[in-house]
């Protein structure tokens, strides 16, 4: 069934129809409340509601409409303090449920004890119910009746030989067949291809619902970007504003190739910050950076307004469409 100009979205605040989705932004950080690797790490310390506000502000005020906040259930994603941010903002919010890379779940955490179809159930469920609370220490018990509108996986540099990594993506995508989610998967540059694979061809996720994460983080050969992308899949290039990975002229030379070699239609941007590239939490960067500064860049080296477009509304439209949703 066609359902283009249907497409709906589950946001924290309810479902969302397509036009009112704008400019967004697939994979920020926005709150985190309560994770294991707080303790050690300053960097994922995004834990003041006032400065997250204060960030999802000026996003706003820069002509952000949505973001996907890109913590899992258990790793100190809170749907009540989202829900706030949004209706205080007026920034659509989309959360996530779903798993993330081992530093955010204490030695033996349940994730990687309870079975996969438990874990399948409890995907769902955040899904077409309501998230849970908590979860970073112990199983959560209390379900609130804020819906996730995505799903997160992960693929380390571990590879698909790891049997944990296997269990948990089967989870995850067996959750995105039956609820019609889309599913971002963090990547190593290790296995991707063989990732894609295992979701598409084993368990039957389609490739348009695929959103691989970190490409340009992780590799800068272009040959690799354009046999990836050739899946079918969406490419997030998330890496904008971590200018010690490389710096906007790099970013900009991988968008170009990909929009020259035909791919302009899978690719995503976004700026997947730690607490020091949050202005509100006093890094020289923010959230709002690519609206301000990147974007600009981007029109002088050539990309039109209508591929700008394309970029940063039309295809976060497609990769976040969520049909299984109920009104
Ligand atoms: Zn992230």
């Amino acid at each position: 069934m066609d359902h283009s100009g249907l497409h709906q979205y589950q946001t924290v605040c309810g479902t969302l129809c397509r036009e009112n989705l704008g400019h967004c932004q697939p994979h920020e950080h926005i709150y985190i409340t309560s994770t294991v690797d707080q303790l050690t790490c300053e960097l994922t310390c995004i834990n003041n509601l006032a400065k997250s506000i204060e960030e999802i502000r000026s996003y706003r005020r820069a002509g952000g409409m949505t973001a996907v906040d890109a913590n899992p259930l258990a790793t100190g994603r809170d749907p009540l303090g989202l829900k706030d941010i949004s209706r205080i903002t007026g920034v659509n919010l989309i959360a996530v449920t779903g798993y993330h890379i081992p530093k955010f779940y204490p030695r033996g955490h349940w994730i990687y004890t309870e079975p996969e179809e438990r874990l399948e159930e409890l995907f769902v469920s955040e899904l077409q119910k309501g998230m849970y609370l908590g979860g970073s220490y112990f199983y959560p018990e209390y379900q609130t009746d804020i819906r996730a509108g995505l799903i997160k996986a992960v693929i380390t540099s571990a590879g698909m030989e790891d049997a944990q990594t296997v269990k948990c993506l089967t989870a995850a995508g067996k959750a995105a067949v039956r609820t019609g989610a889309s599913i971002m998967v963090h990547t190593e540059n290790r296995d991707v291809l063989r990732m894609i694979d295992f979701l598409a061809g084993r368990i039957g996720v389609a490739t348009e619902s695929i959103i691989v994460c970190h490409v340009d983080r992780q590799v800068e050969d272009l040959s690799i970007h354009e046999q990836v992308a050739s899946t079918g899949v969406f490419m997030e290039y998330d890496t904008i504003t971590l200018l010690k990975v490389h710096n906007n002229a790099s970013e900009i030379r991988m968008l170009l190739h990909m929009i020259e070699k035909g791919f302009l239609d899978q690719i995503l941007i976004s700026t997947d910050p730690e607490t020091n590239r949050l202005n509100a939490y006093g890094g020289l960067v923010g959230i709002d950076y690519i609206l301000k500064h990147f974007l600009p860049l981007l029109k002088l080296a050539g990309v039109s307004e209508e591929e700008i477009r394309r970029i940063t509304v039309e295809n976060p439209a497609r990769a976040l469409k969520m049909d299984g949703v109920s009104a």
